[in-house]
């Protein structure tokens, strides 16, 4: 199985943490260059039988200019594009008006989007429950994954996860 991901978040929830967790030392393709005007490839991950493209989706924030609004546009041609959006969230600064503004423009969108806690090593396990719980009541998400990009925790069982939507 192949296929194409989007990863979207506001700034500092941990993309770039993520990205080089999931892709290490596998490097298969690792670019910086601009592959079209919209997209960069963060990444690509392979095993024996899968690959995912991981892709960067600048855009994704709240438009404040005419240029902020072509982007917004632009990335919402991408999301429609892939198979599957990583939305990540950083669980221990909480949920922000950041957040909420993707998970509006999310709801434009058919693409399934799969919910990443991320930092959780940074939160009591008994916190977990209600920040999905009100993650749950503003958006359909087709899963929901905790991990800890930084420690690796979970990653794993996220890469299990993306598979089964490519
Ligand atoms: P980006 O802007 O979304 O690409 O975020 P970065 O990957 O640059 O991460 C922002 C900051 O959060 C950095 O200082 C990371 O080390 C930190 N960070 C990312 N993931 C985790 C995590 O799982 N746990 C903790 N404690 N810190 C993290
Ligand atoms: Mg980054």
């Amino acid at each position: 199985k192949s296929g194409f991901v989007s990863i979207i978040g506001r700034p500092n929830v941990g993309k770039s943490t993520l990205m080089n967790q999931v892709i290490g030392q596998k490097i298969a393709i690792m670019s910086d260059k601009p592959q079209t005007t919209r997209n960069k490839i963060h990444g690509v991950y392979t095993t024996d039988q899968s690959q995912i493209v991981f892709l960067d989706t600048p855009g994704i924030h709240r438009p404040n200019s005419k240029l902020g609004d072509y982007m917004m546009k632009v990335a919402h041609g991408t999301l429609s594009e892939v198979d599957a959006i990583l939305f990540l969230v950083d669980v221990a600064e909480g949920i922000g008006g950041g957040d909420r503004y993707i998970i509006e423009q999310l709801k434009s969108i058919k693409t399934p989007v799969i919910l990443i806690l991320n930092k959780i090593d940074q939160v009591h396990p008994e916190q977990l429950l209600p920040i999905i719980t009100t993650y749950k009541n503003l958006y359909d998400f087709a899963e929901i994954v905790p991990v800890s990009a930084l420690l690796g925790n979970n990653v794993t069982t996220m890469l299990e996860q993306i598979v089964r939507y490519l």
